[in-house]
């Protein structure tokens, strides 16, 4: 999918139409003490089993992509649609 890397679009913090610039959302990196860690790590000390089932049934093939748009009036980032594409490429237009 081509998607364009400057957009038109509302804001509703200048309550306004705007140029937004188009970005790829990028899952930022796992803290090692977070909560859902410190458990499995505790769980994983102990009797008992596995704290987690393993997914092995995929069912969807490609994850989801989820632009991000910025304003270049007031900087505030706002999150677009998602898709599921095998492939997600900004262009310029
Ligand atoms: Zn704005």
């Amino acid at each position: 999918m081509k998607f364009p890397k400057e957009v038109n679009r509302y804001c509703p913090t200048c309550r306004k139409h705007t140029k937004h610039s188009v970005s790829k959302y990028k899952a930022s990196k796992e803290r090692a003490l977070n909560h859902g860690r410190r458990r499995v790590n505790r769980k994983k000390k102990g009797y008992g089993s596995f704290p987690k089932e393993i997914f092995k049934k995929n069912a969807k093939i490609n994850k989801k992509t989820v632009p991000i748009f910025e304003c270049s009036d007031c900087g505030k980032k706002h999150y677009g649609k998602s898709y599921r594409v095998k492939k997600f490429e900004l262009q310029q237009v």
